[in-house]
């Protein structure tokens, strides 16, 4: 048996997005209880909303 399925690089912090406008790195939280086109992030830091699938574009 060998762990070699769990040696991954963790460089970057997975679920971290950049600021489309701040362009500041942090961990969107998309609130999946409002309705799809209102779900998405929202920038601790400048305070723009960023969509779901901006989000989810940015994770890849
Ligand atoms: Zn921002």
């Amino acid at each position: 048996m060998s762990s070699a399925t769990l040696d991954r690089p963790v460089d970057t912090p997975s679920g971290s997005l950049a600021c489309p406008h701040c362009k500041k790195s942090f961990q969107p939280a998309v609130d999946a209880t409002q309705p799809p086109r209102l779900q998405g992030a929202k920038c601790p830091h400048c305070k723009l909303f960023v969509p779901a699938r901006l989000v989810a574009a940015a994770a890849t």
